[in-house]
């Protein structure tokens, strides 16, 4: 069976007067995550893990930030737009396993709901995607509440072959 692992990894600094979204879903906070584009460090970990897979380059390739069209653009987008390489170059997602590292806010109650949105982004059984979340232990910019970051990690088959 033809197979390939990605991995994406993605931070962005925490700012007043952003909205926080995470996996596509917004989250209650009083910060939100500053960046060209909405900042969804998780979506952004998630397309450079497609990207990765695929050995077709990162998002900042596809997606400039010098680009003014891309200026506070849904995060979304640019997940569609590896989808649609997975999809052209003959694969399907099989797995993803994320996990959140974020001091503030607590993502206990949120992780369930970013998993279904990212199963639905994605098309991926919710039985096939992991969300999970960590504090900094404050120590660092993650633990000082400064930063929020993402790791992602994907499998990825050829369509025709099915998954395990
Ligand atoms: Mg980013």
């Amino acid at each position: 069976m033809s197979i390939r692992v990605g991995s994406g990894h993605d931070s962005h600094r925490l700012k007043a007067g952003r909205p926080l979204i995470l996996g596509g879903v917004r989250i209650p906070h009083d910060r939100g995550l500053d960046g060209h584009s909405d900042a969804d460090v998780v979506l952004h970990a998630l397309t450079d893990a497609i990207l990765g897979a695929l050995a077709q380059g990162d998002i900042g390739d596809l997606f400039p930030d010098t680009d003014p069209r891309n200026k506070d653009a849904d995060s979304v987008l640019f997940l569609n737009a590896a989808l649609t390489r997975l999809t052209e170059s003959g694969y399907a997602l099989g797995n993803i396993d994320v996990t959140i590292f974020a001091q503030e806010p607590k993502l206990g109650a949120a992780k369930a709901t970013i998993r279904a949105s990212l199963a639905m982004l994605t098309n991926v059984p919710v039985d096939a995607v992991s969300v999970k979340a960590k504090t900094g232990e404050k120590v660092g910019h993650i633990g000082r509440a400064e930063a929020i970051a993402c790791h992602a990690t994907i499998l990825i088959h050829k369509r025709d072959e099915g998954t395990a």
